[in-house]
Protein backbone atom coordinates (compact mmCIF):
# COMPACT_ATOMS: atom_id res chain seq x y z
CA UNK A 1 0.00 0.00 0.00
CA UNK A 2 1.60 3.10 -0.73
CA UNK A 3 0.08 6.38 1.09
CA UNK A 4 0.76 9.94 0.47
CA UNK A 5 -0.57 12.90 2.51
CA UNK A 6 -1.25 16.24 1.38
CA UNK A 7 1.71 18.52 0.02
CA UNK A 8 1.27 22.19 0.09
CA UNK A 9 4.50 23.72 -1.54
CA UNK A 10 5.61 26.67 -3.06
CA UNK A 11 8.28 27.71 -5.00
CA UNK A 12 9.64 31.04 -7.00
CA UNK A 13 12.64 32.17 -8.64
CA UNK A 14 14.11 35.16 -6.89
CA UNK A 15 15.15 36.65 -10.50
CA UNK A 16 11.94 35.97 -12.34
CA UNK A 17 8.95 35.93 -9.56
CA UNK A 18 6.18 36.31 -12.25
CA UNK A 19 7.31 32.89 -13.78
CA UNK A 20 4.68 30.40 -13.92
CA UNK A 21 5.25 27.11 -15.32
CA UNK A 22 1.57 26.46 -15.26
CA UNK A 23 0.48 28.76 -17.26
CA UNK A 24 3.56 30.18 -18.90
CA UNK A 25 4.85 26.90 -19.96
CA UNK A 26 8.63 25.91 -20.42
CA UNK A 27 9.13 27.88 -23.05
CA UNK A 28 8.86 31.22 -20.88
CA UNK A 29 12.07 30.36 -19.06
CA UNK A 30 14.66 33.23 -19.83
CA UNK A 31 17.93 32.81 -20.41
CA UNK A 32 17.96 28.85 -19.19
CA UNK A 33 17.59 30.16 -15.42
CA UNK A 34 18.34 27.01 -13.63
CA UNK A 35 15.24 27.95 -10.80
CA UNK A 36 12.87 28.47 -13.30
CA UNK A 37 13.75 25.25 -15.17
CA UNK A 38 13.33 23.53 -11.56
CA UNK A 39 10.29 25.13 -11.11
CA UNK A 40 9.14 23.79 -14.23
CA UNK A 41 10.50 20.03 -13.87
CA UNK A 42 8.49 20.15 -10.34
CA UNK A 43 5.38 21.15 -12.29
CA UNK A 44 5.53 17.99 -15.21
CA UNK A 45 6.66 15.88 -12.52
CA UNK A 46 3.35 17.02 -10.30
CA UNK A 47 1.37 16.48 -13.40
CA UNK A 48 2.44 13.45 -14.33
CA UNK A 49 2.41 12.21 -10.47
CA UNK A 50 -1.95 13.11 -10.85
CA UNK A 51 -2.33 11.83 -14.02
CA UNK A 52 -0.43 8.30 -12.69
CA UNK A 53 -2.97 8.33 -9.73
CA UNK A 54 -5.91 9.50 -11.45
CA UNK A 55 -5.29 6.27 -13.69
CA UNK A 56 -4.90 4.25 -11.33
CA UNK A 57 -7.99 4.92 -9.12
CA UNK A 58 -10.24 7.55 -10.35
CA UNK A 59 -11.59 10.22 -8.16
CA UNK A 60 -14.56 9.20 -6.30
CA UNK A 61 -17.89 11.48 -8.05
CA UNK A 62 -20.12 11.86 -4.60
CA UNK A 63 -24.04 12.06 -5.57
CA UNK A 64 -25.56 15.25 -4.13
CA UNK A 65 -28.97 14.34 -2.80
CA UNK A 66 -31.53 14.98 -5.66
CA UNK A 67 -33.87 17.57 -5.02
CA UNK A 68 -37.46 17.04 -7.17
CA UNK A 69 -37.03 19.81 -9.48
CA UNK A 70 -40.89 20.40 -9.68
CA UNK A 71 -40.92 21.92 -6.40
CA UNK A 72 -38.75 24.36 -7.23
CA UNK A 73 -40.16 26.87 -9.91
CA UNK A 74 -44.04 26.63 -7.95
CA UNK A 75 -42.72 29.23 -5.35
CA UNK A 76 -41.53 32.08 -8.08
CA UNK A 77 -45.09 32.53 -8.88
ZN1 LIG B 1 14.28 32.27 -12.98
Amino acid sequence: MLKIGTVRWRGKCSKHPMFDPYTDGRGAVKGGCPRCNALADIHECHQRMVSLMRGFSPPVVRKKPSVPMDDLQESLF
